[in-house]
């Protein structure tokens, strides 16, 4: 077991893991914390499966820190991705002080991609977190479907065996359906024409709720961005921000907002690809594996999620074109917007050194905008100060060209 303690270190850190912190205990009892298991921040954090055991699952969908960063460069190589080097930093921080989170049981971690893998080596051995892996195949087949199915149930029991409690498939099922419920809000929510950095700070409360009240807090937050939006439906671009997320604590969103290009859909795992992604219900949910989902195991639904829906974009070529799978998804967005809007233009963002959407960048763009015809700007970065400027600039470029061009197809309507 390990313990996040109070901090001893400067304000520009502490902003940071603050404002995760005040949102975690936005909708918890300071009086009665229940043990939490913490994830890596992407989406290989079986929720679902933590919550059935009895324990608080909490995402650290902690982001932009340049010192943690360059923390990190103690452990691992200066090529290690830049958001698996700012874990390090995170978690070498906390061992050292407080940060108001409650007792930390353990840490899930995957092999998600690289960075995850061997940052959380490192965080194992030298500030003894406890580690609780899954690994999950990169290609969605029986025998990858039969392997993973095998892996949450063992970690199922080794979570039972953290809680105290016994592995009940029954509040499995009633967890997944959550999940299901929290799919369907969050998919109200894509349609509210809300954007910008205030749109994913929704998204952060939500994530970062525990976990049998997120349906209700992302519903309350269905309810009240659509009081305020009223009637208005049209936002001057409908734009996209897919790739590496952007995590709380990190200023790339309030960026966006500040040079008036403000993001109508976040395609990340905890964010609007909530409202496009189902746990799938029935075999018409899958392409890959309908033929081998046995539908009343529990076990076997999360598995097919994790391996077909969930992440297409760390998948390699198998049945399905894990590529126009992201691809497609980044086009769908579309059926959250009236019929007279379309998607002006796609920020892809990949953080230095990553091997899941660095990978794919370019043939990423060239399909988004060789076979969809929609603008994409590629954009890499790091968590430093000193790229903002370059970014800026092709951020404005960008836009002036997006308003260019739609103004030019209005005419011409
Ligand atoms: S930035 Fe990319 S490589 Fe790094 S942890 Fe995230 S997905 Fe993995």
């Amino acid at each position: 077991m390990w313990y996040m303690k109070r901090r001893s270190f400067d304000t520009s850190r502490c902003a940071v893991i603050d404002e995760f912190v005040d949102l975690f205990w936005k909708h918890r009892d300071r009086s009665d914390p229940r043990p939490v298991v913490a994830g890596y921040g992407h989406q290989f954090f079986p929720e679902e499966l933590v919550a059935a055991c009895g324990l608080d699952p909490v995402n650290l969908l902690v982001g932009g820190s340049e010192e943690w960063q360059t923390r990190g460069m103690d452990y691992l190589t200066p090529t290690s991705c830049v958001f698996s080097r700012q874990m390090i930093g995170l978690l070498e921080a906390a061992r050292d002080g407080r940060h108001g989170l409650p007792p930390v049981k353990a840490m899930i971690h995957s092999n998600f991609c690289s960075g995850d893998w061997h940052s959380m080596e490192a965080i194992h051995r030298y500030f003894g977190v406890d580690a609780l892996t899954i690994a999950v195949p990169y290609k969605a087949t029986a025998r990858a479907l039969a392997l993973l199915a095998g892996n949450l149930r063992r970690l199922a029991g080794e979570l039972a065996a953290l809680a105290g409690s016994g592995v009940d498939e029954g509040l499995l099922s009633r967890s997944i359906e959550q999940a299901r419920r929290l799919q369907n809000a969050a998919s109200r929510y894509a349609r509210l024409p809300v954007a910008g950095d205030r749109k994913l700070r929704d998204y952060y409360e939500i994530a970062l709720a525990p976990w049998e009240q997120r349906v209700e807090v992302a519903n309350r937050l269905v309810e009240t961005r659509g009081r305020e939006a009223g009637g208005s439906g049209a936002l001057p671009l409908n734009i996209v921000l897919t790739g590496s997320p952007v995590l709380v604590g990190d200023k790339f969103s309030s960026l966006l907002d500040a040079l008036d290009v403000p993001v109508r859909f976040y395609d990340f795992h905890f964010a609007d690809q909530l409202g496009l992604k189902r746990v799938p219900a029935g075999p018409g949910d899958l392409v890959a594996l309908k033929r081998h989902v046995d539908f009343t195991d529990p076990f076997q639904v999360l598995a097919a999620y994790y391996l077909e829906v969930a992440a297409p974009e760390r998948m390699v070529q198998g049945v399905v074109d894990h590529l126009n799978e992201r691809v497609r998804a980044i086009v769908d967005y579309v059926r959250f917007l009236p019929d007279d809007q379309a998607i002006d233009g796609v920020v892809s963002h990949v953080l230095k050194f990553c091997d899941v959407y660095g990978t794919d960048r370019t043939p990423f763009k060239a399909r988004v905008q060789d076979i969809h015809g929609i603008p994409v700007l590629d954009i890499e970065r790091d968590y430093s100060a000193s790229s903002t400027g370059q970014i800026t600039t092709r951020i404005e470029a960008f836009k002036e060209m997006l308003v260019a061009r739609k103004k030019h197809a209005d005419v011409l309507e």
